[in-house]
C-alpha cells in the first residue's frame, strides 16, 4: 500500500521518521512522502528523513503547546491550510492512503491530528487513516484524559485508527527513553512491513501474494485497528513449517499485538512473510481458519509476503477491534482522569468559598 505520512507532534514526528527510514533502507518504496508538523521547533530539528513544518509560531513562538491539546486543536485549525499546501505534491497520484501519525496523550498531536484528518477527508478520495499512540498506564492523568478525547474524535474522523499502546511493544523495566526507541523501531518494522505488503512484487508472482487492496478492505471495518507480529526461524522441513506458521500466527495475535488483549474484530488480515518455498499453503490456510475462530470474524483474508529471510513472520491486522477489554479499560482510565481534573478545579474554588471574606466586586 503506497502511503503518504504526516506526523503531528513529537511522537508523531519520531515515528514518521522511523517509518520513512525503514522503508528507504529496505528499498520498499511504499512511503511516497513524509512530513512532520509540530509547534515545537526543537523537536523538528532532529528529523532527517522527513520534511518538516513548524505551525503556530505566531501563538507559541516555536516552543510547543505543552500538554494543552485544546491549544493543539486551535493551532491546527488556524494553520491547517499551510499544512495542506505543503502536502501538495507529496501526496502523489500513486498514494493509496494517507496516514496521520500522533501520540494521543500530548498536546500538538493529540489536538492537531483529528483536525488534520478532518480536513484531509474533505479534499482526498483515498482513505485517511490515523496511527495513534496510547499513553502507557503509568503516564499521568492529563495524558490519559487527552488521549481519551483525541481518540474519540479520531474515531469520528478517520477511516480507521490503528492503535499502538505504549505498554505493548517493549520490555518491562526499560527507561522511558529506551522504551520509546524500542517501540518506535518496532512500529517502523511492523507497520512498515504492512505498508510494503504487495509492493515491489511483480504481478506474475503467485496469486497468494497479499496486495494493498486487502489491507484497505480489512481496514474498511473502520473504528479501531490493531496490528500483531511474531516471527521464528524457518525450518528446512516443510511439515515443520506448517507448525511454525500456526505458532507465529498465534503469537502475533495473542502476545504480539499493538493493543494487548484485542482479539475480537470485524475483519482481519494474516500476512505470512518469508522465503516463498518456506511458506506452506496448508499452514497459511490452517492459521487463517484459526484466526476466524479466534476473532469471531467471517472476513479473514490471508496472503504471503515473499522476502529474502531465513525466518517466517506473521503479521495480523485487525479491523473493527474496539470491543476489546483494553479499549474499555483505557476509556475508563481517561474518563476517571477527566473527572479528577474537573474535581480538582472545583476544589480550588471551594477553598475560597467561606463567605466571611467578601469578593472585591
Ligand atoms: P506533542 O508533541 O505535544 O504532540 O506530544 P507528544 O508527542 O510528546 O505526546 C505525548 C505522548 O506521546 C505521551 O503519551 C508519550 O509517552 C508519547 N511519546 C512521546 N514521544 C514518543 C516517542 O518517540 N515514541 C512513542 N512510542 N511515544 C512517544
Amino acid at each position: 500500500m503506497k502511503v503518504a505520512l504526516i506526523g503531528v507532534g513529537q511522537a508523531g514526528g519520531n515515528v514518521t521518521e522511523r517509518l520513512a527510514r525503514f522503508d528507504a533502507n529496505m528499498g520498499f518504496e511504499a512511503v511516497q512522502g513524509a512530513l512532520a508538523v509540530n509547534t515545537a521547533e526543537a523537536d523538528l530539528q532532529s528529523l532527517q528523513f522527513v520534511d518538516t513544518q513548524l505551525i503556530g509560531a505566531d501563538r507559541v513562538n516555536g516552543h510547543g503547546v505543552g500538554a494543552d491539546n485544546e491549544l493543539g486543536t486551535d493551532v491546527m485549525q488556524s494553520d491547517v491550510q499551510q499544512v495542506l499546501d505543503d502536502l501538495d505534491g507529496r501526496v502523489t497520484s500513486r498514494a493509496e492512503a494517507i496516514v496521520v501519525v500522533a501520540g494521543l496523550g500530548g498536546g500538538t498531536g493529540s489536538g492537531g491530528a483529528p483536525v488534520l484528518v478532518h480536513h484531509l477527508q474533505q479534499i482526498h478520495d483515498i482513505p485517511i487513516y490515523a496511527l495513534g499512540i496510547l499513553p502507557g498506564r503509568n503516564e499521568g492523568a492529563i495524558y490519559q484524559a487527552n488521549a481519551g478525547r483525541s481518540l474519540k474524535t479520531l474515531l469520528r474522523e478517520a477511516d480507521s485508527t490503528l492503535l499502538i499502546d505504549n505498554d505493548a511493544w517493549h520490555e518491562q523495566g526499560e527507561s522511558i527513553e529506551s522504551a520509546f526507541e524500542t517501540i518506535n523501531e518496532r512500529i517502523a518494522k511492523r507497520v512498515g512491513l504492512l505498508f510494503a505488503a504487495g509492493e515491489g512484487v511483480d504481478d506474475a508472482a503467485a496469486a497468494s501474494v497479499v496486495d494493498a487492496s486487502e489491507v484497505i478492505n480489512t481496514l474498511r471495518a473502520g473504528g479501531v485497528a490493531a496490528l500483531g507480529y511474531a516471527s521464528a526461524v524457518a525450518s528446512e522441513d516443510s511439515s515443520e513449517n506448517i507448525t511454525n506458521t500456526m505458532s507465529v500466527a498465534r503469537q502475533a495475535l495473542l502476545t504480539g499485538t499493538s493493543l494487548p488483549d484485542a482479539t475480537t474484530a470485524d475483519s482481519a488480515l494474516l500476512v505470512i512473510a518469508g522465503q516463498p518455498d518456506a511458506i506452506p499453503r496448508k499452514g497459511v490456510e490452517r492459521a487463517r481458519r484459526w484466526l476466524e475462530d479466534e476473532t469471531g470474524s467471517m472476513q479473514v483474508r490471508g496472503g504471503d509476503f515473499p522476502m529474502d529471510s531465513d525466518r517466517l513472520g506473521a503479521l495480523v491486522l485487525l479491523g473493527g477491534a474496539e470491543r476489546s477489554d483494553r479499549i474499555e479499560a483505557f476509556m475508563e482510565r481517561a474518563r476517571e482522569a477527566k473527572d479528577a481534573q474537573e474535581a480538582e478545579a472545583t476544589d480550588h474554588a471551594e477553598e475560597f468559598a467561606d463567605d466571611r471574606l467578601e469578593n472585591l466586586f
